[in-house]
């Protein structure tokens, strides 16, 4: 299979033939791989490493696709982890709903590319209304816009983009834009709890500003921004003549699912003339569940919302939205170019996506969206995103009853930290216990868990984002890792 016929798919048959041969090859090669239920069946590092290691990436003479496709059954998909796997929780990462992945399949075979209408039209139009859909869901009005992003992080910097620009522009009567940070930029300050995600940080760097305006805010008991604390840290910053341009709630914390109190946060937004950002790249998809979406009902009040599909939206990674509550703030990614976004198309009827991205070329993502949400529809969702919550719940409880466990907060998404008590007779620590037993789960029993650290002591994590996760399957993971105490 070396001709022209397996270059890329045309209206030729043969072209056509080689087409579907190859992919009905690879869905095969994937089915077959998938033998057992472990997340984690492959080598530890070094192993994987020698493993795959490889001098000849470009081999004198191509092998054709049957051989790179055998080798890639024999050596690579036996190392992948399983997130479909219930034995699979280590962090914010799904598995992807089979329908995405024949929409994965659209948006790789036609390539379109989002940054102009002439290379996406209908992909543009699609993604458009994708968008124009998700800001009523969360309940923003017609001023509203947003773009689909490469992740969580990406949609994070550009929601504090927009509000550090809102507020030299707004505030200071400076164009950012145009000259470049102003003098007292070292006087920003941006308040997040301190659980909330690293992207906080970067961002500041990358935006030049750098970690020292990042203000990290304490929590409560419940894993929430203490807005009592954070009301004092933002008048003491005042006080010594420093510039608070923006709360970054947290709706679902990475480790604890925790979700800050946002009606409170646009208070305080509202009295200092600050920018509300709602980093939701896990809390996003609760406002599915008919059961909780109340808890993240506060994301209509916010001025910038991150969502992330490839967490609890069950979508392929990549794929994110960051949305702005008045789309006018968009102009701060705005720029012009002969050969990609005159202006006169915009006038024409020609929509360029550019005009609102980080991204110059990018992926045509929406289309996951559009097709999951139309196949399973608003009964469908609300029941995979309810019982992952309500597993939680479930395991939550588990671990309060059991005098082996200490357990951090209630859940208020699906993420339960904990950790295990060393039996009486044992000598080992607990952190050290806690730090072994995740290991011999991944290498000894294929179960993926998370690890963190929560108030100086290391914990366990249970991440649940299967929908095919079950009380009797957490009742079984719960007794093999007190087994191995
Ligand atoms: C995962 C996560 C991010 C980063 O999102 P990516 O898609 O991984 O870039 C940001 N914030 C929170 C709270 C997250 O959990």
């Amino acid at each position: 299979m070396n001709s022209k016929n397996d270059l890329f798919l045309t209206s030729d048959d043969n072209s056509k033939r080689s087409y579907i041969e190859i992919m009905e090859a690879t869905i095969r090669a994937i089915a077959a791989s998938l033998s057992d239920d472990q997340a984690y069946a492959g080598m530890p590092p070094y192993d994987l490493r020698s493993a795959l290691h490889t001098d000849e990436l470009l081999p004198e003479k191509g092998r054709g696709f049957a051989a790179v496709l055998e080798e890639m059954t024999q050596k690579i998909l036996p190392n992948m982890v399983r997130p479909a796997s219930t034995n699979y929780m280590a962090h914010l990462h799904c598995a992807a709903l089979v329908e995405s992945i024949a929409a994965e399949l659209v948006i790789a075979t036609f390539n379109q590319s989002m940054d102009s209408w002439d290379q996406a039209p209908a992909a543009t139009e699609i993604e458009v209304e994708v968008i124009r859909n998700l800001c009523k869901l969360y309940g923003y009005g017609e001023d509203s816009d947003g773009v689909f992003t490469s992740g969580g992080s990406q949609s994070n910097l550009s929601g504090l983009l927009l509000a550090r620009d809102w507020f030299c522009n707004e505030k200071l009567g400076y164009d950012i834009k145009k000259h470049g940070l102003p003098e007292n930029f070292r006087k920003f300050r941006l308040y997040c709890s301190e659980v909330s995600h690293f992207s906080m940080e970067k961002s500041a760097h990358l935006m030049g500003m750098g970690y020292e305006t990042v203000v990290k805010v304490p929590v409560n008991d419940a894993m929430q921004m203490d807005v009592g604390a954070l009301e004092k840290l933002i008048e003491k910053d005042i006080a010594e003549g420093n510039l608070p341009f923006c709360i970054a709630a947290t709706v679902g914390t990475t480790d604890f699912g925790s979700i800050d109190p946002l009606e409170k946060l646009r208070e305080l937004c509202d009295r200092y003339g600050m920018w509300l950002h709602a980093d939701a790249a896990y809390g996003s998809a609760v406002v599915l569940s008919e059961k909780y979406a109340h808890r993240v009902s506060g994301l209509a009040k916010c001025d910038s919302i991150t969502v992330d599909f490839h967490k609890m939206f069950f979508l392929p990674v990549s794929c994110s939205a960051s949305l702005i509550r008045d789309k006018r703030h968009f102009d701060a990614l705005t720029i012009h170019a002969d050969y990609l976004n005159r202006e006169e198309d915009e006038e024409d009827g020609y929509i360029n996506l550019v005009n609102k991205s980080m991204q110059t070329t990018r992926r045509f993502d929406a289309l996951k969206v559009w097709v999951s949400f139309r196949m399973r529809g608003k009964e469908g969702w609300s029941e995979l995103v309810t019982r992952c919550i309500d597993n939680a719940g479930y395991f939550y409880d588990k671990l309060n009853a059991s005098p082996d466990a200490e357990v951090v907060t209630e859940p208020e998404i699906s993420s339960v930290v904990f950790r295990v008590l060393p039996p009486e007779q044992s000598t080992e620590d607990a952190d050290t216990m806690n730090k072994r037993i995740r290991r011999e789960l991944l290498h000894h029993h294929g179960v993926v868990i998370g690890q963190t650290v929560c108030r100086g002591k290391v914990c366990l994590k249970f991440t649940l984002l299967n929908p095919l996760q079950s009380h009797e399957k957490l009742d079984e993971l719960f007794a093999l890792i007190l087994s191995l105490r």
